[in-house]
């Protein structure tokens, strides 16, 4: 895989504390995670020692789970230093598991610390962060469009202490390894009590429940990820089993992806900076028609370009973080670059593969995953034309009531 390496100084503007997180990253990033990529590749052998060693140089230097608080084993580290942290970190597509952060773990983990009883917190919450156990979050169905929360059918309904639980999910990632799901479940029908935000509740369920039926894994772009397709055929699970109130689910998955989304982001802006510096790596090194490839003005053109793209992607990502860190209304900010960091990411990857020429497409450089993993952003967490819909409805509510729209406040 091509490397090149990671440059990440001081910066004037943030604080000793998140440039200090920012050095340490980068340090284990650039001594022990770019150096062993090939070694770290789902193809490649066994890489468990390896792994071992560079998870408890990072417990050591306290860089373990930023998503988790520090009574949990987590770094505590706050939002905005765990942003910071994550375009660090990002720049090798390794690192985040060697950190403690493995999707859909974490939002589970997250949600589980929210809304988890204690006793659901010891059985399921202490040993998926001890790693013991793994987890997935079943949500999406097949028969009903992912982005419209309220659409979905998969139902739970009392039965004594119990749920029963019949519907049909799919992309629930990770389902073969894990050991519970998070299922969003109809717990109230169209027409019952509550607005329509209180129909939904999250409930864990055993993967060895009976009639927890795993259909297939259904592969993406070639590959086969484990995102599988899930019947629920009479699946019964203790009431006990659900997560907060009956008719929280809904809030539950916003709290899960809202944040989210920024750290997601951060990632991407991660991944830009490693296909820029693997962009100009070629960029320096090669020739073509006569001439090095640096002094050619369409490249160059390439360079300023993807050089804005990033900046810009950062820069309103990080305005975002700052603005859910001050406890503003962010709806709107998450909704923005939720749809233009994914399509920046896109651009960006899109132009170092145009001048790696043949070796872009192929698996001798990251590009070609990261290109796959940037499109498949723009349908994830809700994809553009949602987010679009909310940044309007918000503009339009204010003109609506005689404002306008101060993008200074
Ligand atoms: C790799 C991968 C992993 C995933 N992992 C998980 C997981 O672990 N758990 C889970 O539950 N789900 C998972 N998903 C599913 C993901 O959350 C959904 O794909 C996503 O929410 C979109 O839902 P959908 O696919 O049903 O598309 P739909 O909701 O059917 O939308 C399809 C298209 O319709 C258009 N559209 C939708 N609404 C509007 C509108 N209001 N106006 C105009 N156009 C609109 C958009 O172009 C949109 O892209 C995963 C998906 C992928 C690709």
């Amino acid at each position: 895989m091509e490397a090149t390496t990671l440059a990440v100084a001081d910066s004037p503007t943030l604080s000793p504390e998140i440039n200090e997180i920012r050095q340490r990253t980068s340090a284990i990033v650039t001594e022990e995670i770019i150096p062993n990529e090939n070694l770290l590749r789902r193809d490649a052998p066994d890489s468990g020692e390896l792994r071992g060693r560079i998870q408890e140089r990072v417990k050591a230097e306290g860089l373990w789970a930023p998503h988790l608080p520090i009574e949990y084993g987590g770094m505590g580290v706050g939002f905005l230093g765990h942003a910071y942290m994550n375009e660090v970190l990002a720049w090798s597509p390794f690192s985040n598991p060697l950190f403690g952060v493995v999707a859909p773990d974490s939002g589970n983990q997250t949600i589980l610390i929210k809304y988890g009883t204690e006793e659901q917190k010891k059985q399921w919450l202490e040993p998926s962060i001890r790693g013991e156990i793994r987890s997935c979050y079943s949500m999406t169905e097949p028969d009903q469009p992912g982005s419209d929360p309220y659409s979905i059918q998969t139902r739970a309904t009392r039965d004594g202490d119990e749920w029963v639980i019949n519907g049909r999910k799919w992309f629930t990632s990770g389902a073969h390894r894990a050991a519970f799901a998070i299922v969003m479940c109809r717990t109230e029908e169209e027409d019952g009590e509550g607005g329509v935000r209180d129909k939904m509740t999250q409930i864990i369920v055993p993967t060895d429940a009976p009639g927890f039926n795993i259909i297939r894994s259904v592969p993406v772009w070639g590959h086969d990820g484990d995102h599988c397709e899930i019947d629920y055929d009479n699946v019964r699970v203790p009431v006990t089993n659900q997560l907060g109130r009956t008719g929280s689910g809904h809030q539950a998955a916003q709290d899960r992806l809202g944040a989210g989304r920024v750290f997601h982001c951060m990632n991407s802006v991660g991944q830009m900076w490693r296909a820029f510096d693997v962009m100009m790596q070629r960029v320096m090194t090669r020739n073509v028609h006569g001439g090095p490839m640096q002094d050619k003005q369409f490249i160059q053109g390439f360079i300023a370009d993807s050089y804005i793209d990033i900046q810009s992607a950062r820069l309103m990502t990080i305005h975002c973080a700052e603005r859910i860190d001050a406890g503003v209304n962010a709806r709107s900010d998450i909704s923005a670059i939720k749809i233009a960091v994914p399509a920046a990411f896109e651009r960006v990857v899109d132009r170092a593969i145009q001048v790696y020429g043949a070796k872009g497409v192929s698996t001798d450089t990251p590009l070609e995953g990261m290109y796959r993993g940037a499109r498949t952003l723009r349908i994830l967490d809700g994809p553009d034309e949602v987010h679009r819909i909310v940044i309007a409805k918000n503009v339009l509510r204010r003109y609506r009531d005689g404002m306008s729209w101060d993008f200074g406040a």
